[in-house]
């Protein structure tokens, strides 16, 4: 009872994590996962992390058995809230391989069974206003970019954007697609898939070093009043928040590692100061909480999904992922 209490003060932050499960042939590996119960998730750490066992909590704890459908029912509540006009963030969180674009986009070999958080929050959101049609008319828009090294690229144009940040923008000035259903909601997320690649140049795997980041504008209009409201949803699959050694790594692959961690924590420290109703929130700091601000704080709703490896070997990069969610949670 209590613990709703608190919940309830913190309001419009959520966060949720999500345990992968083992892939292929790995079944033998320790598993650092101790158990998990509700919203609590207890981990086992070898000597070298301390004292054994270590439990923290959440609003939810999705096990490895958990399915795309069972995660997105609890995201649902927020897509409506979008199409009744807040903003909206939902964030995944976590270390290189731990299952972010799993969730927010579905694995390789898509089917309707296994599509993430994106295809479906936009299908809710077409079934929805088609539901609304006899009150309000529903126009929706997306716009896809991606963050790295603290520049912004237009995965719909794909060409550099270049914004005078100085001036405080919030949406940036990227192609602006309209869209009116899910078919052309695939074909655009497949777009950027390509332009996504097209940018990793001799860099393996870049997308692992940006952020990338749907966002979809709806716009509806009352039949009678002829009032208009405005919400969007910002989807972003986070940078792999795995630490670099600084003695192993130099040149670009530093400054890589460096604009990550930077933008990582700047980002941690705005759902924070939110989440403690801090008068100054530090949404400055990185062009992620730059872009984001108008729907990070106010009435704007977040959820934060936090993913976690199972296995024994990731232990330090996963109590390192859960410490910064406990500080966002
Ligand atoms: P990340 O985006 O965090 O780097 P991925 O989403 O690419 O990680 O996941 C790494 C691998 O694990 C992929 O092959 C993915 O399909 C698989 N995977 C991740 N989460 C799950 C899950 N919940 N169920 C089944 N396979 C998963
Ligand atoms: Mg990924």
């Amino acid at each position: 009872k209590l613990y709703n209490q608190v919940q309830d003060l913190k309001g419009n932050i959520r966060v949720y994590c999500r345990v992968r499960p083992f892939l292929g042939r790995q079944s033998n590996v320790t598993n650092t996962v101790d158990c998990i119960e509700e919203g609590t998730i207890t981990i086992n750490t070898p000597p070298k992390y301390g004292k054994g066992r270590r439990a923290f909590n959440f609003n939810k704890v999705f096990g490895p058995s958990a399915t795309q459908e069972e995660v997105f029912e609890d995201t649902r509540p927020l897509i409506r809230s979008v199409l009744d006009g807040y903003n909206v963030c939902i964030f995944a969180y976590g270390q290189t391989g731990s299952g972010k674009t799993h969730t927010m986009s579905g694995p390789k070999d898509l089917t309707e069974n296994n599509q993430g958080v994106n295809y479906r929050a936009l299908s809710d959101l077409f079934l929805l206003a088609e539901q609304r049609k006899g009150t309000l008319q529903y126009d929706v828009s997306v716009q896809m970019i991606e963050i790295y090294n603290e520049q912004v690229r237009d995965l719909l144009a794909n060409d550099e954007i270049r914004n005078n940040s100085q001036n405080g923008f919030n949406v940036p000035e990227a192609n602006l697609v309209h869209v009116s259903s899910t078919f052309d909601v695939i074909d655009l997320m497949n777009l950027g898939q390509r332009n996504r690649a097209v940018g990793a140049t001799a860099l393996n795997d870049r997308s692992s070093r940006s952020h990338s980041c749907l966002t979809v504008h709806v716009q509806g209009r009352d039949l009678t009043s002829g009032g208009v409201l405005r919400g969007c949803m910002h989807l972003v699959d986070l940078a792999g928040s795995e630490r670099v050694d600084k003695s192993e790594v130099t040149g670009d692959r530093l400054k890589e590692a460096q604009h990550i961690n930077r933008s990582l924590s700047a980002l941690g420290d705005v759902i924070s100061s939110l989440a403690q109703k801090n008068a100054h929130v530090p949404y400055r700091n990185s062009k992620l909480t730059q872009l984001l601000q108008d729907a990070l704080g106010g009435q704007a709703k977040t959820l934060m999904f936090v993913h976690i490896s199972p296995e024994l070997d990731a232990v330090g990069e996963t109590l390192s992922t859960l410490k910064f969610a406990e500080r966002v949670a």
